[in-house]
């Protein structure tokens, strides 16, 4: 969560929020302070939504109950990475902005008091070599004044720079924490988190979330038939084959070493399959070649768990049961799409 709030607005939200930690009885401790700053913020609606529903409702806010709404609007992976020195580095730099401008201040009062001293000065002159004489202090002060002021204005500069660049290492510090650095996919930690929020939103809004599980099938015979490194390179294509396939608010990620996962917001589970099969032959028509060598290494092919998710289970449930239909398209001969209905009309059938 981002927030841009002047100093006296932010003190107004953090007066509020204390306010209300006390009157509910809330633990005064950093994740509940940003729940209700964010609150009166008004940054987040759907937070702002959520709370107000409690408030109406006259709940009590529990420990898990807070717990859970800092869970599900505050934390996100981004926050999670480890970036003290960046956090570090920014102190110093704000250091500097802060001394660079309580300089600026003195400066200005200090010219400030020049000046209601010549103007003290000029209703006491008798002769006009004092009126010179007052012209020329005045005149020597303001000279160093811009002096002084284009001195702190190149502090300033220097500053805004460092930030700016502190800045952009801190965006690819969390970046890079929540990518896969071989495929460039979402990583395990990623999958989770959006995993999570795409069942929370699910639920809220009654649309449907399938997940898809994909691994490749014989994969340690490629290892151990052209080397590390070629099997690195199908675990690449797969990659871009996926993010060639997924739409935006759809998220692949490298789940395990060969298995991938995709998680499908707003698809019911027929277009799922569909998008399986697709992902499933566009890597089995691919002809693998060795750059080097020039070999052609054949095709390879990948099994596709497929489950849709149930608005009373857990992730966890979700994920099961796309694994337990990839087991069956594995079992089932593997380069193929086995989904959790299959699965059902199976099991009747016998
Ligand atoms: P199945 O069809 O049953 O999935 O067989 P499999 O050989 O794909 O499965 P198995 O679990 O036996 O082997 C997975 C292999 O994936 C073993 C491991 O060496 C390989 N692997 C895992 N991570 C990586 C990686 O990052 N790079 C490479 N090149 N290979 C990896
Ligand atoms: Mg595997
Ligand atoms: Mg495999």
């Amino acid at each position: 969560m981002k927030y841009a709030h002047t100093i006296d607005q932010a003190r107004d939200y953090a007066g509020l929020a204390i306010s209300m930690m006390e009157e509910h009885d809330i633990l005064p401790q950093p994740n509940n302070f940003s729940i209700w700053y964010t609150y009166f913020s008004g940054e987040s609606p759907e937070l702002k939504m959520t709370m107000d529903m409690l408030l109406d409702a006259n709940q009590a806010f529990t420990d898990e109950q807070n717990a859970s709404v800092y869970r599900k609007f505050l934390s996100s992976p981004c926050e999670a990475v480890p970036s003290h020195l960046i956090a570090q580095k920014m102190e110093v730099e704000l250091a500097a902005v802060l001394a660079a401008l309580e300089q600026a201040g003195r400066n200005a009062s200090d010219y400030e008091q020049t000046l209601e001293s010549a103007t003290g000065d000029l209703s006491k002159i008798k002769r006009s070599e004092e009126l010179t004489q007052i012209i020329g202090t005045v005149l020597d002060q303001t000279r160093a004044m811009v002096e002084k002021s284009s001195e702190v204005d190149r502090q300033l500069k220097i500053s805004a720079a460092e930030i700016t660049q502190l800045k952009d290492e801190l965006q690819t510090a969390r970046r890079e924490a929540m990518t896969d650095a071989l495929t460039g996919l979402a990583n395990r930690k990623m999958f989770d988190f959006k995993l999570r929020e795409a069942t929370q939103d699910s639920m809220e809004s009654g649309d449907p979330l399938a997940l898809l599980i994909l691994d490749l099938d014989h994969f340690k015979q490629v290892n151990d038939a052209y080397g590390h490194n070629i099997g690195d390179q199908v675990l690449k294509l797969m990659g871009v084959i996926l993010k060639e396939t997924l739409k935006g608010q759809d998220t692949a990620a490298r789940y395990g070493g060969e298995e991938f996962a995709v998680v499908l917001p707003k698809t019911q589970i027929g277009n799922a399959i569909k998008l399986a099969e697709h992902i499933r032959q566009r890597l089995a028509k691919k002809e693998m070649v060795n750059r080097k060598t020039g070999d052609n290494l054949g095709s390879i092919t990948v099994s596709v768990g497929v489950a849709a998710f149930d608005s009373k289970e857990q992730p966890a449930e979700l994920i099961e049961r796309a694994d337990r239909a990839l087991y069956a398209a594995k079992n089932g001969g593997r380069n193929r799409v086995v989904s959790e209905q299959e699965l059902k009309v199976r099991k009747l059938a016998i």
